[in-house]
This record gives structure tokens, C-alpha cells and sequence, in this order.
């Protein structure tokens, strides 16, 4: 672990304090003496902090660190991102989204294809952005690529609202907000890796609190800490980890208790779920998972890209050779990928996976796996 703290904030740089971070792993060591566990994040900032700190190989031997689909890139299918696609198709039209999305391939092009091709996609840093883009050109059509967990999805509401708030009537989303609670419910459901519990993703958990993850811990004796970013905040989560599976008391812990409240965020769940409502929805390689996606509400439909906009789509096709999927669901390690650092890297992305910055295949190209 480097120490690359300088220039932090002495609090937050006191959460990467090689010398703290060190007594942790020890008392970790002691801690799990004999034990074999095995936990998984659920969150792409979790994935890139655990690598680019080194951590997995500072592990107890008996405690296995996994990566899930936690970053939301990743998870969106080849049906949403085709179909984005086409809409920049569209006569006058301009589909706004977030950086990442630009570079997903999809089944036949990608964001960036279609922008070098002609078309009118620009990337934004907020979706108020994009309503400010739509009340600036009223001729045309601006959709927002809506892509993101329920740390997003609060903000993309609040636009929705600001869009209805000033009349717009060319401003759309298409919705690709996924919720992780229920996709963690898919993974222990058909879980094939024997997993113990969950590192919970501290940035959805901000907006959700820790309600919504209890089932892990009451239906499915799974242990569950809803974690901080800093290598010992991540240390600190495996040993309420440990001590949970230990007792044999699986609960839901808060160890990012600076940022996490119990109860969440009230304010942004009710403008989250005043515009949207779940509903069932596809993600890349765990498929359709029940409840686990949000569309708009009834009442904001005509703000809905899918249902006002008609577009063909032809039906998606998968990469053969790409593994995402299965680096998705903790099956397989990037490296297991036969096309991982050859004919896939960071500059020539063959999946979603590898062009995110939260991708667990960039993070493991860009930082190196040691276990
Ligand atoms: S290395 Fe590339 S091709 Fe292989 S699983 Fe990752 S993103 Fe897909």
C-alpha cells in the first residue's frame, strides 16, 4: 500500500495512514485466524480503491476479496446502450450522457462511433445539463442516457422535475437506473461462490441507508457492512466482516458512519421516488432481475425516450470472446479472460468492464492483481 496521502485533508488522510492502516491488518490477521471467508464489493468505487491500494495481497490468506457488478456501466445491458445508439440516429437530435458511456461498445456501435460519424452526443457532468441544453434549443430532440444506482437516480428526478417545472417538452431520459439491493438478492439467490457477506457500497447507501439490505442478513445469513473508501476504512469493514461470521450473527453494520445514516437519505428517496417507480430490468450477465431497475412514473411518461420516441433496434448480440458477465457475477477474474491485456485494454475496450473507470477489468489492468 502506497502512501500517497499528500495533499489530503489530515481527517481523510488519516483513514490512509500506512502505519493505522497496518494495525488493522493485524488485528484482522489475529482476528480471522483459521477462518476462510469470502466477501464480495458491490460498489465500482470499492473495486478501484482495493486495487489501487493494494489490499487483496495484504489479506489474511483465508479471506477472499471478490468484485461484483457494482459498477453501473458495466451492468448496462447491450439492449439499452444499441438503443441509445440509434436514437442519436434521430433527425435533430441530441443525446447527452455521462462520460463512461461514450466508449461502451454495444452490440454493433457505440456513443463515440456514432458523434465521429456525425451525430449529435455530448457528454455532461450533470443531467441538469441536459435540461439546460433542451431549454437552449428548442428545436430539437436532447435525451438524457439516465444510467446509474440510486446515487444517481435522485439527481436525474430532480432534472425531470426542473424539465417539467419549465414546460419541455423536448427533453426525454432513457432510463437505465438500476437499484442494488436487488441484484444483491440475485447473486445470493443462484449463489455460486459460497459467498459470506457483502462490503455495501457506501455511496448508495448514503441515498438507501441500511434498511433495505436486512434480508441479506435475516433470509440469507449473509454478513453485511456498508463501507467507507479509504484503505482503512475498507480493513476496518472485513473486520466487522470476520467478527459477524465469526459470531455467527449476520447483521447490517454502518462503518461508514461519517457519511451513512441509518435511515439514509429522506429528502433524495422522496424526489427519487416521486418521479420513478421500480420495475423489473436487465443487467449484463445477471439478467433480468425482478424490482431491480426504476422507470418513470405515469405522470412523467411524456418524459420517458423509450415509450415517446419509436426507433428500430435490432435484437442485441454479446461479444463471444468477452467475459464481462461472468467478472460481473465474481465467476471469474479479468485475467481468466482470454482477451484481457491483448486485444482488450483500456485503449481498445472490448467490454463495458475494461472501458469504465470503475470497471473491474481497467481497474486490474491499471493497478495489477496480485491474488
Ligand atoms: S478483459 Fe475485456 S473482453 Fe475480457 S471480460 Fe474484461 S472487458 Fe470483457
Amino acid at each position: 500500500m502506497g502512501r500517497g496521502s499528500m495533499g489530503l485533508s489530515p481527517y481523510i488522510a488519516a483513514f490512509r495512514d500506512p502505519d493505522r492502516v497496518a494495525r488493522s491488518l493485524e488485528l484482522l490477521a489475529a482476528e480471522s485466524e483459521g477462518l476462510r471467508a469470502t466477501f464480495m464489493e458491490v460498489c465500482g468505487t470499492h473495486t478501484v480503491a482495493i486495487f489501487r491500494h493494494g489490499l487483496r495481497p495484504l489479506l489474511p490468506a483465508g479471506i477472499r476479496l471478490i468484485s461484483g457488478p457494482g459498477c453501473p456501466v458495466c451492468v448496462t445491458p447491450n439492449s439499452t446502450i444499441d438503443r441509445a445508439v440509434a436514437m442519436a440516429d434521430l433527425p435533430r437530435t441530441t443525446v447527452a450522457t455521462f462520460g463512461d458511456m461514450m466508449r461502451v461498445p454495444g452490440s454493433r456501435s457505440s456513443l463515440e462511433e456514432k458523434r465521429s460519424l456525425g451525430a449529435d452526443v455530448r457528454v455532461v457532468y450533470s443531467p441538469l445539463e441536459a435540461v439546460e441544453i433542451a431549454s437552449a434549443t428548442p428545436g430539437r430532440t436532447v435525451i438524457f442516457v439516465a444510467v446509474g444506482f440510486e446515487t444517481t437516480a435522485p439527481a436525474v428526478a430532480a432534472a425531470v422535475l426542473e424539465a417539467s417545472r419549465r414546460g419541455l417538452t423536448n427533453f426525454f431520459l432513457l432510463v437505465a437506473h438500476k437499484t442494488m439491493p436487488q441484484a444483491m438478492r440475485a447473486l445470493v439467490t443462484g449463489d455460486k461462490i459460497g459467498l459470506d457477506g457483502f462490503i455495501c457500497p457506501g455511496h448508495v447507501s448514503t441515498i438507501i441507508g441500511a434498511g433495505p439490505y436486512r434480508f441479506l442478513a435475516e433470509e440469507f445469513s449473509k454478513a453485511c457492512v456498508i463501507a467507507g473508501f479509504e484503505p482503512l476504512d475498507i480493513v476496518e469493514a472485513i473486520r466487522l466482516l470476520v467478527r459477524q461470521v465469526r459470531e455467527k450473527k449476520p447483521d447490517v453494520a454502518i462503518q461508514y458512519r461519517r457519511v451513512v445514516r441509518p435511515e439514509g437519505n429522506p429528502r433524495a428517496l422522496e424526489i427519487m421516488y416521486r418521479v420513478f417507480e421500480p420495475c423489473d430490468s436487465e443487467w449484463r450477465g445477471l439478467g433480468w432481475i425482478p424490482s431491480s431497475g426504476l422507470r418513470l412514473r405515469e405522470e412523467f411518461r411524456a418524459f420517458d425516450a423509450e415509450a415517446q420516441l419509436a426507433v428500430e433496434v435490432e435484437p442485441p448480440r454479446e461479444n463471444p470472446g468477452c467475459r464481462c458477465g461472468d467478472v460481473l457475477r465474481g465467476l471469474v477474474n479479468p485475467e481468466d479472460c482470454p482477451l484481457f491485456g491483448t486485444t482488450c485494454t483500456p485503449d481498445t475496450p472490448v467490454g463495458p468492464c475494461m472501458v469504465s473507470t470503475e470497471g473491474t477489468c481497467a481497474a486490474v489492468y491499471r493497478y495489477g492483481e496480485r491474488r
